[in-house]
């Protein structure tokens, strides 16, 4: 008889959500994880908790206020003598918010009975996995089940190889603890944009350069080209088609080699952030003789339910094909433990929301207008702007729009995006709308609140209808 029923590798949002509902099914669960904080204790919540959506998102709304005071109070009718970011203290708040949710996590772990093997897990055929614990020591544990969660890491670039304080991934840049005079983020993706934020409105010079020609290419054009107009009249000084060739730390700054369509150029700044996408943590994962299947990018191969290519061994999260977003791997995670106690998989790839937490904040879901235009769907338009929204201009934050795709012969809704304040909280009630299959005319019978910012999606699906009450129709 196996150890456990089920053994979870990788305590991140995908693999402690998979560990929890298995023991909530009655299966006799293991999570194996390896992460040390920054003091050195074993800690759960993987990227998300400790160096990816809660300290970015800390930061972010640290900087956001002190930016809204900043430019925003004398309007408001706040008047502040004098107003400077104390970073160590931003640190020291994101750091607080960090233990106190990963403290959280360990405790759910306890409360559901999960044993939290601490240390490095490596599987071996049978089901077996290896344990290397934190203080080296081997022991193995076998299971009947196995679900694989190890997650994902930065791309490194062998032209910026990491330095210090210096030249960062996305987790040294959750860590300054003063405001460089200038930075360059090497990617303009969601990280490269969030973190360029932080650090924009704390005071530094923010350059970013982006390999491709196209700004934000998965985002609607519409609203991406909207974002570009915000954020550069923001200051953040964004160069696309500019592809990083070679840097060289200097005594006091970082030169970097750059070439555009106009030819090569040079950058000095004091500090660089490489923000180039991430890879799955799959290379010593699994022992060469289990002979786990991997795709061209490294990821582990599974079916649409998450099976690998070992029966009884399953894979979640960043670690496997689809969007690397924490709610994408916890589905997943909650979707494997239901399939192994004989329960439905289920996970709506078609309605999984995006959000970038800039400023304004930029959210999705289903299909943007250049890929319904590409399946050659007949489609309707409902657009409508904060600038109209009664709640959005006391907020004295109306930028931005929101914009529902509709099927003009059904209605049924294909896509919802927004630019705007709190973007983040009412795209989820497109989503809902979404997989409840709704039309644009279910979502304008519906009664919102006044005055709310989810009033602007009210408005996009009375637009896509040819009555929307607070701007001008246009002529259908
Ligand atoms: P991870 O969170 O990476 O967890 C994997 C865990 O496995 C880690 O704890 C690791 O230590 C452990 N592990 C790896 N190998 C082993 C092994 N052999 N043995 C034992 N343990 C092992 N997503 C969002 O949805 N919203 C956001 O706002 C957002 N912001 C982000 C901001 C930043 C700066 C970054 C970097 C990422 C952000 N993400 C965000 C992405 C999100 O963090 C990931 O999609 C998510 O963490 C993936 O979850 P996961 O459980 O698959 O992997
Ligand atoms: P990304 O894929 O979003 O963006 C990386 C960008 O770097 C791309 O635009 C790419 O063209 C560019 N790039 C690559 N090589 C380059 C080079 N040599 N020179 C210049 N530009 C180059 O990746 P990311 O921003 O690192 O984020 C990684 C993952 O983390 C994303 O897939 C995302 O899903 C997840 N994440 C999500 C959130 C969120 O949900 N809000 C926040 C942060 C991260």
């Amino acid at each position: 008889m196996a150890d456990f029923d089920v053994i979870v590798i990788g305590g991140g949002p995908a693999g402690y959500v998979a560990a929890i509902r298995c023991a909530q099914l009655g299966l006799k669960t293991a999570l194996v994880e390896r992460w040390l904080n920054k003091t050195g204790q074993p800690a759960l919540g993987g990227t998300c908790l400790n160096v990816g959506c809660i300290p970015s998102k800390a930061l972010l709304e640290s900087s956001e206020i002190f930016e809204t005071l900043d430019k925003q109070g004398k309007q408001h009718g706040i008047k502040a003598t004098s107003l400077e970011p104390d970073v160590p203290q931003m640190i020291k708040r994101k750091d607080q918010v960090v233990a106190e949710l990963t403290g959280g996590i360990a405790g759910l772990i306890k409360a559901n009975g999960i044993e939290w093997l601490r240390g490095q897990g490596l599987l071996r055929p049978g089901r077996v996995v290896d344990l290397t614990d934190l203080k080296g020591k081997q022991s193995n544990h076998s299971a009947e089940h196995v679900i694989l969660a190890t997650g994902s890491r930065p791309i490194e670039l062998p032209a910026a190889p990491l330095a210090g304080e210096r030249i960062v991934d996305s987790s040294g840049a959750l860590d300054w603890e003063s405001v460089p005079k200038s930075v360059c983020v090497i990617g303009a993706g969601v990280i490269g944009l969030e973190l360029g934020s932080v650090w924009r409105r704390l005071g530094a010079k923010v350059t970013t350069l982006e390999a491709l020609d196209t700004f934000l290419p998965a985002v609607d054009g519409q609203i991406a080209r909207e974002a570009l107009r915000q954020f550069q009249q923001q200051g953040l000084d964004i160069r696309l088609g500019a592809r990083m060739t070679a840097t060289k730390l200097n005594k006091s700054s970082i030169s970097i080699d750059y070439t555009d369509a106009a030819g090569a150029h040079k950058l000095r700044v004091e500090r660089l952030i490489v923000a180039v996408g991430r890879t799955p943590n799959s290379e010593s994962l699994a022992a060469p003789e289990v002979e786990l299947l991997l795709d061209e990018r490294g990821f582990v191969h599974v079916d649409e339910q998450c099976e690998t290519n070992i029966p009884g061994v399953y894979a979640i999260g960043d670690l496997v094909r689809g969007p690397m977003l924490a709610h994408k791997g916890s589905e997943e995670g909650a979707a494997v433990a239901q399939r192994i106690a004989g329960q439905d998989f289920h996970v709506n790839y078609a309605c999984i929301p995006n959000v970038i937490y800039t400023h304004p904040e930029i959210s999705w879901v289903g299909k943007t207008e250049e890929e319904v235009k590409a399946e050659a769907t007949d489609y309707s338009i409902g657009l409508f702007p904060f600038a109209a929204s009664g709640r959005a201009k006391a907020m004295e934050d109306s930028v931005g729009l929101v914009k529902v795709i509709t099927c003009a012969t059904t209605d049924k809704i294909l896509g919802v995006h927004i630019i705007g304040p709190h973007s983040s909280e009412i795209i989820g009630q497109g989503v809902m709308a979404m997989e409840f299959d709704a039309t644009s005319e279910d979502l304008a019978q519906i009664v919102f609140a006044h005055p709310t910012l989810s009033e602007a999606l009210h408005e996009a699906a009375l637009g896509a209808e040819g009555r929307a009450i607070h701007i001008p129709n246009r002529k259908r």
